[in-house]
């Protein structure tokens, strides 16, 4: 039995689980516990706070775990980082109120920088020679400015908007973060062995993310142009057609390219374009 811990509320809980359900581990959410079983596979789920998630995988008390970056940074503990997941992606960054001038890192000489992530500016500070007070705020710290409490923040920031709507504007970015599957440094082999599977079943739910299964006719005369427009695992797949003179042809495609490459078909004569979901991919 191999745990893994993920957090129990917030915003990496969703997608956590997503994650689990799309590698074909399926908790039961609804009866949510402290710890859950999945029916199907060998592992349990324990439902935690974040910043209580490297701690427990680094005492082994939990051999597996999903958790940002920024914490596994933050607590500096001994984990393995097994794998990166391409959500909850964010920043560890300097904010100032707007009206503030700054031309560089010397800025923080001597002032009071609020922060749920010492550590990290604790290292940021020293690696840039800055001599700056650290005060320690667990929640809200984009409010520090306005309150006095601080000259500058050091916080999370995803999209910017709630500096924004602070006062406040971004001037260093310190630490990149997203989730990340961690795992206890020593596990047993029958627990490495769950973990080579699990890691098996992510990267073909992982490639197959934003991924659209596209099919379409094409006139035969055009098939190399669309051959050029549509790139494939190798190459697209094409199959006559009862009609004289054409083809159908599929292809995977990336879900951001999806409308250009869908006009630039039209363009050729393409038609009867279907556009479908991709559930798995296998390399
Ligand atoms: P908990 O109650 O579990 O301690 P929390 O309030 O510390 O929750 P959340 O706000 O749910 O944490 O954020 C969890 C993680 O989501 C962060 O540690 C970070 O990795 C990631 N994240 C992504 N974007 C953002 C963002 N804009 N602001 C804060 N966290 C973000
Ligand atoms: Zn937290």
């Amino acid at each position: 039995m191999l745990r893994i811990a993920i957090q129990s509320k917030g915003r990496l809980n969703e997608e956590s689980l997503a994650l689990l359900s799309d590698i074909g581990i399926s908790v039961d959410d609804s009866k949510r516990k402290f710890l859950s079983k999945a029916p199907n596979f060998p592992i349990e789920v324990l439902y935690m706070r974040d910043d209580d998630i490297p701690q427990v995988v680094s005492s082994g008390t939990s051999a597996l775990g999903i958790v940002g970056l920024n914490e596994v940074e933050e607590k500096g503990l001994p984990v393995n980082i097994v794998k990166k997941l391409g959500f909850g992606t964010c920043r560890v960054s300097l904010a100032i109120p707007k009206g503030e001038e700054y031309n560089g890192p010397e800025f923080f000489n001597g002032k009071r920088i609020a922060t749920s992530y010492p550590n990290i500016l604790k290292k940021y500070l020293k690696a840039n020679n800055i001599n700056a007070e650290i005060e320690i705020i667990t929640g809200s710290v984009e409010i520090a400015p306005a309150a006095g409490i601080a000259d500058a923040i050091c916080d999370l920031v995803s999209s910017g908007g709630t500096l924004v709507s602070n006062g406040l504007k971004e001037v260093e970015s310190i630490v990149y973060s997203e989730a990340v599957l961690i795992a206890n440094p020593s596990l047993t082999a029958d627990q490495q062995e769950t973990l080579n599977e699990m890691l098996f079943r992510l990267d073909s739910a992982i490639v197959s993310r934003g991924k659209k299964y596209l099919l379409m006719n094409i006139p035969q005369s055009k098939m190399d142009e669309a051959i050029k427009i549509l790139p494939a695992m190798r190459s697209p797949t094409v199959m006559p057609l009862a009609a004289e003179g054409w083809c159908s042809m599929h292809s995977v495609v990336d879900e951001d390219d999806l409308w250009d490459k869908i006009r630039q078909l039209k363009n050729i004569g393409a038609e009867g374009i279907l556009v479908l979901n991709v559930d798995k991919i296998i390399p």
